[in-house]
C-alpha cells in the first residue's frame, strides 16, 4: 500500500515513511492510493478477535512495510487492560433503547485520543529505532491531543514533543493534566491566541522545508494517518459488538472538530463496514455541520471561533476535511489544489452541485448542539438513564436523536469522560463529576509551562534552544 497527496504533487510513499511526516510536501495530506476491502466473510472470522488482534488485523491492510507480527506486538503491548481499564478496552455501554455509547475515553487521559495516540506512541519507538533516527514531535491542541500524546510519548527513546496549547481556553483539569508531566522530552507552550493559531503556527514551521528536515519535525495531530488508521479499528469493534448478522446496518454519531475521528468511520464505511448513516455533530462551532447542509465551506477566523463548554470542538478549519473532499472529487488532486486556492483567495467555497451525494454516497448528515442543549441533554440523561455524559458526547447524544431510525443501531462515539469537565457537569447537574481514584491528586502537583506570544519565530527560537541533539 502506497501513500499520496491530497494535492496530488509528490511520489507515492509508505506508511513508515508517512508516520514520520506532517504535511506532505505540496501541502496536501497522505491518503492511501487504493482503499482496501473486507469482505463480510471476514468481518464474520473478526468477530472473536481481542480488540488488539482487531486492531492489527486492520493495521495490516495499511503499513502492508511492517510485518504483521510486528504490528501484532505493537498493538498488544498497547491495548491492555492495565492501560484502558478493561479486557474490553472498548466497551459499548447502553443508554437507552435508541443509543448505545462506544467507550473511547477508558484511557490515561479519559478522552478517545489516547485510542490512537498510545499506539502512535509505540509505533514510532519501533519506527525510530529500525532507522536510527530522532523526531521532533511539534504540535498543536485545543486539549485532548496534546495531552494525550504527551502521555503517550513522555519518556520514548529519539523523541521531543513540543506542544502548542492557546492559553486560557483549556480546561482546569486538562491544564493539570499536560503541564504536570515533568519528564525532560515533554515542552509546553501556552500561546496567546485560539487554537487555531496555534495550528497556524505548526503549519507555517512545518511547511519552512529546511527548518523540517534539519530538525526532523513529524506530527502527532490528527493529520497523521497512523492516528486515522488505528482509529478505523474501532468503529469495526463497535459494528462486531452492536450486531450478530452479516451485513446488519448501523449508525455512528461523532462529536467533531477537526474531523480526525469522522474521517476514520468515513474510512470505515468505504472500506465495506455496514454503516449507514455517518451523523456529524459540533457545537456552536457549526463551520461542517454548514457544509453539509449547504455544500459551502466558509472557515471562520480566530476572532469568530467561540470559547464553548465544549472546548475540544472549537475549530473553524478543520485539517482532516480536505481528505474527505479529495474522495468528494473522485481522487482528483488537481481539483482538490483548486479548491485550496480559491479557499485563499476567496475565503469560502462551493460544492453545492455535490450536495445530493453527501448522504446518498458518503452516509454523512450533521447536526449541532449548542450551550443550553448541552446542559439539558446532559441533565437528562442523567436523570433518566443514570449516566453522567461529557459535554463533548453531550453533543453527540443530542445531534444524535435527531436522526435514530426504527432497526439500526444508533452508535454515540464517547470521546471524554466528564471528571475532565468539570465546570460544566456542575452546571448541568448541580453537583461535580467523580473523579477516578488516580486522579484525585492532579491539581496539586507542580507545572510545568512556558507562556509565549503566537509568533513563529519566538516559537522556533525556543525549539532550537531546547532540542535535545
Ligand atoms: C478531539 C476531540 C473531539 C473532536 O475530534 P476530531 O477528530 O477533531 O473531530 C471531540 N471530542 C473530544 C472530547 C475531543 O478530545
Amino acid at each position: 500500500m502506497k501513500y499520496i497527496s491530497t494535492r496530488g504533487g509528490v511520489a507515492a510513499e509508505a506508511f513508515s515513511d508517512i508516520l514520520l511526516e506532517g504535511l506532505m510536501r505540496d501541502g496536501g495530506l497522505a491518503l492511501p492510493e487504493t482503499i482496501p476491502q473486507v469482505s463480510s466473510e471476514t468481518l464474520e472470522q473478526w468477530r472473536s478477535l481481542s480488540y488488539a488482534d482487531l486492531v492489527a488485523e486492520v493495521l495490516s491492510l495499511f503499513a502492508t512495510d511492517i510485518p504483521k507480527e510486528d504490528l501484532q506486538a505493537l498493538t498488544r503491548k498497547t491495548y491492555t487492560s492495565d492501560v484502558f481499564g478493561s479486557e474490553a478496552i472498548v466497551p459499548l455501554k447502553k443508554l437507552d433503547d435508541s443509543i448505545t455509547l462506544v467507550g473511547l475515553s477508558e484511557g490515561p487521559t479519559l478522552a478517545f485520543k489516547d485510542m490512537a495516540m498510545q499506539f502512535l506512541g509505540n509505533i514510532f519507538e519501533y519506527v525510530l529505532a529500525k532507522r536510527g533516527l530522532r523526531i521532533n514531535i511539534l504540535g498543536a491542541t485545543s486539549g485532548d491531543t496534546g495531552s494525550a500524546a504527551e502521555y503517550a510519548l513522555r519518556g520514548k527513546k529519539g523523541v521531543n514533543v513540543f506542544m502548542l496549547s492557546p492559553y486560557g481556553r483549556m480546561s482546569d483539569f486538562q491544564r493539570a493534566q499536560m503541564f504536570s508531566l515533568q519528564d525532560k522530552n515533554i515542552h509546553n507552550l501556552s500561546v496567546h491566541g485560539v487554537f487555531d493559531d496555534c495550528q497556524d503556527v505548526v503549519k507555517a514551521l512545518s511547511n519552512d522545508l529546511a527548518f523540517k528536515e534539519k530538525y526532523r519535525l513529524g506530527a502527532v495531530n490528527s493529520i497523521n494517518f497512523a492516528r486515522i488508521s488505528a482509529q478505523i479499528a474501532y468503529y469495526f469493534w463497535a459494528w462486531l459488538r452492536a450486531t450478530n448478522t452479516s451485513g446488519q446496518e448501523v449508525s455512528f454519531t461523532v462529536p467533531s472538530g477537526n474531523f480526525g475521528n469522522i474521517l476514520s468511520g468515513h474510512l470505515a464505511r468505504l472500506m465495506g463496514l455496514p454503516i449507514r448513516r455517518l451523523v456529524l455533530a459540533t457545537n456552536e462551532n457549526n463551520v461542517l455541520e454548514e457544509f453539509f447542509k449547504t455544500g459551502i465551506y466558509r472557515p471562520r477566523a480566530s476572532e469568530q471561533t467561540y470559547a464553548t463548554s465544549s472546548p475540544s470542538m472549537d475549530i473553524s478549519k478543520a485539517s482532516n476535511f480536505e481528505r474527505f473532499v479529495y474522495h468528494l472529487l473522485d481522487n482528483d488532486g488537481a481539483k482538490v489544489k483548486a479548491l485550496w486556492d480559491t479557499l485563499a483567495k476567496q475565503g469560502y467555497f462551493d460544492l453545492s452541485d455535490l450536495k445530493p451525494e453527501f448522504e446518498s454516497k458518503f452516509g454523512f448528515v450533521a447536526g449541532s448542539s449548542s450551550h443550553a442543549d448541552r446542559l439539558d441533554t446532559i441533565k437528562q440523561e442523567y436523570e433518566q438513564n443514570h449516566y453522567l455524559l461529557d459535554p463533548h458526547t453531550a453533543d453527540g447524544v443530542k445531534v444524535a436523536r435527531e436522526f435514530v431510525e426504527e432497526g439500526i443501531p444508533m452508535l454515540v462515539l464517547e470521546t471524554a469522560l466528564p471528571a475532565k469537565f468539570t465546570e460544566t457537569i456542575q452546571e448541568a447537574i448541580g453537583q461535580a463529576a467523580p473523579v477516578p481514584a488516580h486522579l484525585a491528586d492532579l491539581h496539586n502537583l507542580p507545572q510545568r509551562v512556558e507562556v509565549m506570544d503566537c509568533d513563529v519565530e519566538q516559537i522556533r527560537a525556543y525549539m532550537v534552544a531546547n532540542i535535545e541533539q
